[in-house]
């Protein structure tokens, strides 16, 4: 019987083997160095929390696997044999395979500071991060500051994490605003203000130069790159992106760029090889979509696309518009298309922010036709399915602005600023 080995249990993995089950009778092995079974990765900071224990963040009961003929073995792949059809354990024993789906995520960026494998310096990604966070920062007592370096969605997420045990947190953000890469400049100026009225010391245009240690080899400071200053803390988060976590795959033959390069079909430059999720690199750009997208709803859909082709329905990975939510403290952010923090040349924005400083919405349309391209909201949450429709029907500005109402998904009785919002429209100020 045709054995299909998966590496990694994260959502692309596991709904890869999910759809083969329901699609086949297929020998199905999910390995994984992670946990013994799957839990949902963005739920990780709700644990810290106090608000979830891990067991509910498992969405399969544990006996799901053993009912649905899955099997389940926990161990760290060190090579995959292309040629033999093998992979290799970290122990030396090895597994043959006739299809392999690579679906092996991130890793926490580190990029040779000095200091960084000291104790109680961490990346925020794995269930062993969350351990390491639980041991390290228990509380603030144990830990007295904790300095994050890198702003962007797991750091915001880190700070919200140790703020809700009160112990204080300083922030080192590289650019000069909160996520500006990213986020237009209003917006990411709102999040400046926001992040440290929950009492976070931003430092904003601030590098990490070295962590220093204690007698005991865990960390005691930071130095800062631009002042020199010294931060004592007993924690360092280092949050500054994530890549795909393909080491392993380094001498394999198996074409690599920062990630695992595949085609529309998910497929390797070896037949029966597909690598999706995280680590998985587009060498063809679909639309203007990013090479590798590390987000949880595009692993789940290339873990549907791969079971088709293995199934015999050979499917190419189409993620459709672009869509993405997160949260920064009290404020929830959803996107919807393209809103560029630096305007393309086409591109204009229309931006409106609430006096209370935690709501604004930044649209971005076409200079000329008038054609919506995205919208960036926060505060305010929307419907992905009205925006998805609007992105797909190339509706413009004007109608976007005359029916927001319709993708408002605010629960009953919040307040709607649709009109506010129409009014700000109406009376922008005419550009020459
Ligand atoms: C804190 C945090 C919050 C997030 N929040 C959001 C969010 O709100 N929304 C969103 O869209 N996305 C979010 N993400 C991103 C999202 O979780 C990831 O995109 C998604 O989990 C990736 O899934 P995956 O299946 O590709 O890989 P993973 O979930 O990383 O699973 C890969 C598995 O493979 C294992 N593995 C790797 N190499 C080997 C090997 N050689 N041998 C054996 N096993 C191996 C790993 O240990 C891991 O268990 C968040 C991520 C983090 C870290």
């Amino acid at each position: 019987m045709e054995h299909i080995v998966i590496i990694g249990n994260g959502i692309s993995g596991v709904t890869a083997a999910r759809h083969i089950r329901k699609l086949s009778d297929k020998k199905i092995t999910i390995i994984s160095a992670e946990t013994d079974h799957f839990f949902s990765r963005t739920a990780l900071m709700y644990i810290y929390m106090g608000h979830m224990k891990y067991e509910h963040t498992k969405p399969y009961e544990d006996y799901f696997w053993k009912k649905n003929n899955i099997e389940l073995r926990r161990g760290f792949v060190k090579k995959v044999l292309p040629e033999t059809k093998e992979i290799v354990f970290s122990e030396g024993d090895t597994m043959p395979f006739d299809t392999l789906i690579i679906a092996v995520g991130s890793k926490s960026n580190m990029f040779g500071w000095p200091g960084q494998d000291l104790k109680g310096v961490q990346g925020l990604y794995s269930f062993q991060d969350l351990e390491a966070l639980e041991k390290y920062a228990p509380n603030n007592k144990i830990c007295q500051r904790a300095v994050i370096v890198g702003g962007g969605l797991i750091g915001i997420e880190l700070a919200e994490m140790l703020s809700t045990r009160k112990i204080p947190v300083t922030f080192l953000v590289r650019e000069d605003s909160f996520w500006n890469g990213v986020l237009p400049q209003g917006e990411s100026e709102m999040l400046n203000r926001h992040i440290r009225s929950h009492r976070i010391d931003l430092r904003l245009s601030s590098n990490l130069k070295e962590i220093l240690s204690d007698e005991n080899g865990q960390v005691r400071a930071v130095v800062v790159e631009e002042t020199g200053e010294e931060i004592p803390c007993n924690v360092v988060g280092l949050t500054a992106g994530v890549s795909p976590n393909i080491d392993f795959l380094k001498d394999s033959g198996i074409a690599l760029g920062r990630g695992v390069k595949v085609d529309r079909f998910l497929e390797t430059n070896f037949k029966d090889i597909y690598a999706i999720g995280d680590c998985a690199e587009q060498h063809q750009p679909i639309g203007n979509r990013r090479p590798i997208e590390a987000v949880w709803y595009t692993g789940r859909m290339m873990g549907e696309t791969v079971a088709q082709t293995i199934c015999g329905n050979k499917s190419q990975y189409n993620p459709g518009h672009w869509f993405n939510s997160a949260k920064f403290f009290d404020i929830e952010y959803q996107t919807y298309g393209w809103v560029f923090s630096e305007k393309k040349d086409y591109e204009a924005h229309f931006h409106w922010k609430h006096e209370d400083d935690t709501k604004c919405i930044t649209i971005a349309y076409h200079k000329e036709s008038g054609v919506f391209l995205g919208i960036n909201t926060f505060g305010i949450r929307m419907k992905h399915e009205v925006f998805d429709r609007w992105l797909t029907e190339k509706r413009s500005l004007d109608y976007i602005i005359e029916h927001l109402i319709e993708a408002n998904f605010d629960p009953e009785f919040y307040t709607h600023f649709e009109k506010e919002i129409l009014s700000a429209y109406n009376n922008q100020p005419v550009i020459a």
